[in-house]
């Protein structure tokens, strides 16, 4: 017989994909099958190993039952064929999630199943909006309470003559479609009107939305702000600590959308630090990096490094393929002996440290001139007259540095270490998506190829689609670049780095809160 597998009724957190616990994490790298809900962000699905199926059942429309009939089917069926389940659930799998339903369906069919706890939405609110549900002075009782009952039941159980009075703190779920009648029957109860209410709506995401209004009030702004689900409504003095709370929707970047135009690898640190600022950020790679079109000249220079007198990095993509190069070839960092090594900036000289490798220049000025005369007396320090220089670096780049060297006197040897690429088709419709719909507020460049690339892919209506958007640049090369093409650049880096670009716009959007309040 077939050996069992076993299902994992997983929490997803809330929202935020960070938010999922270690034990969550772990499962979903080892499952067959993952079985996903609506409110489970898609990045949390990167953690699955690959191969693994990923599959969609939250809502779609149709019956209800017949949808959690086929779930139960499928997960049963899976477990039977021995394959590991995660059955991934929005906030925490037992709260208001048909959680015991389905273990109870498990249970009947004798298949093993194991419940890992989640982020619950109200703790998320309490964290990232400032809804924190008690407080020793003010209230001391909370109660959760779902607005959606079960179909099967008969109209509503809820006995809100008990309910409205009943703890001082209330945290009504899925109840967005029925806020005035909600707030009516709580003030019939007993509720004063003015009792302080909340509205909040996707709690722990960059488009995280709050709003709070006396009781009366709120049913109505929550219409005229456009407040729809997901979303929790929590009546209590409690809503008054918001303001003390409160730190995520006062980020400096707080709800902006910002395009990330590198490749994906590089991506992650960028993005990463715009999300420190409250940002969401969107990865979509406008270029991508590729082998170069002669690799075999690359593998010569690896193997030939001993017979340089320097070596120049003039990106991390370039410090990286080479390194790979040598290391292919059954060589180490020893290969570079004495050659001065020079890194232009200071991303690269970190790839480089990555590697083992301590850079021997690093210019403080990034760009091609001040990088060449900083090379140059590094050479003449060596009293290195006619030196022999490599430098491995991107299939088309600027000429200014080898130029100057060579001008010099030395003797360069420029080696494409790779190529960029521009997207293919699905990456090109996602960006004209995402610009023409207003999916993203900013898009950032950090590179002039990344400009032109953009351009490119966006086609004859690139100017148009781009004006739509706050353009942010890594440094005045890039932005010279982007001018060149008609483009309007709002923001403009003073330190060439990510971190200098990130600065530039924290500085740009100011510590203003996009708050609906
Ligand atoms: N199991 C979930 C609740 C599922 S019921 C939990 O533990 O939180 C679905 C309802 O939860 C939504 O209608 C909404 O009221 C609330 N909800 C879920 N995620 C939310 C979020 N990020 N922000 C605000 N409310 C959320």
């Amino acid at each position: 017989m077939q050996r069992m597998g076993k299902v994992f009724l997983v929490g997803a957190g809330p929202g935020d994909p960070r938010l999922l616990t270690l034990r969550g994490r772990e499962l979903l790298g080892r499952a067959d099958v993952v079985l996903y809900d609506a409110l489970v962000h898609p990045e949390l699905l990167d953690f699955a190993q690959a191969g693994a199926e990923l599959s969609f059942v939250g809502k779609r429309g149709g019956q209800p039952s017949a949808r959690q009939t086929r779930i139960n089917q499928r997960m049963i069926n899976d477990a039977r064929a021995g394959k590991i389940v995660v059955r991934l659930k929005g906030g925490d799998p037992l709260l208001f999630a048909r959680g015991t339903e389905e273990i109870r369906v498990l249970r009947a069919a004798k298949v093993p199943f194991e419940v890992v706890p989640g982020v619950t939405s109200p703790s998320a609110a309490a964290a990232y909006a400032g809804i924190a549900p008690s407080h020793r002075s003010i209230s001391s009782s909370v109660a959760y309470i779902t607005a959606t009952e079960s179909p099967e039941k008969d109209a509503s159980a809820h006995d809100w003559s008990k309910l409205a009075m009943g703890a001082q703190t209330l945290v009504i779920f899925m109840g967005m479609r029925k806020l005035e009648s909600l707030a009516a029957l709580l003030i019939a109860h007993g509720r004063p009107e003015t009792s302080p209410a909340a509205i909040v709506q996707w709690a722990s995401l960059p488009k995280q939305r709050s709003l709070v209004a006396p009781l009366s009030e709120i049913a109505e702004l929550a219409r005229a702000e456009g407040l729809t689900s997901p979303a929790l409504f929590v009546v209590g003095e409690v809503v008054a600590l918001r303001d003390e709370l409160r730190w995520f929707d006062t980020l400096p970047l707080f709800g902006q959308r910002v395009l990330v135009t590198r490749p994906r690898h590089q991506a992650r640190s960028f993005s990463q630090r715009l999300r420190e600022a409250g940002a969401e950020s969107v990865e979509l790679p406008s270029i991508r990096i590729v082998d170069p079109a002669e690799p075999e000249r690359l593998s010569r220079a690896a193997q030939e490094l001993g017979s340089y007198d320097a070596v120049l990095f003039t990106s991390a993509n370039g410090v990286t393929r080479f390194l790979d190069a040598i290391g292919k070839d059954g060589g180490d960092a020893r290969r570079f002996g004495h050659a001065l090594v020079a890194a232009i900036g200071p991303q690269t000289a970190a790839a480089l440290r990555e590697r083992g490798i301590e850079a021997d220049v690093v210019p403080s000025e990034y760009r091609g001139e001040a990088a060449a005369e900083a090379v140059l007396s590094a050479l003449s320090a060596r009293g290195t007259a006619k030196a022999r220089v490599l430098l491995p670096r991107a299939e088309v780049a600027r000429e200014v540095l080898p130029e100057r060297l060579r001008e010099a006197g030395h003797q360069v040897d420029v080696v494409p270490a790779y190529r960029t690429l521009p997207p293919d088709e699905v990456m090109r419709d996602e960006l004209r998506r995402l610009c023409a719909e207003g999916g993203v507020d900013v898009v950032t460049f950090t590179s002039s190829s990344t400009v032109s690339q953009l351009f490119e892919t966006l086609g004859d209506d690139a100017a148009s689609l781009l004006s739509k958007v706050t353009l942010a640049s890594i440094g005045p090369i890039t932005t010279a670049t982007a001018e060149r093409l008609g483009l309007t650049v709002a923001v403009t880096a003073t330190e060439y780095t990510t971190e200098g670009l990130a600065q530039a716009l924290e500085a740009h959007y100011g510590a203003a809160s996009h708050e609906s309040e």
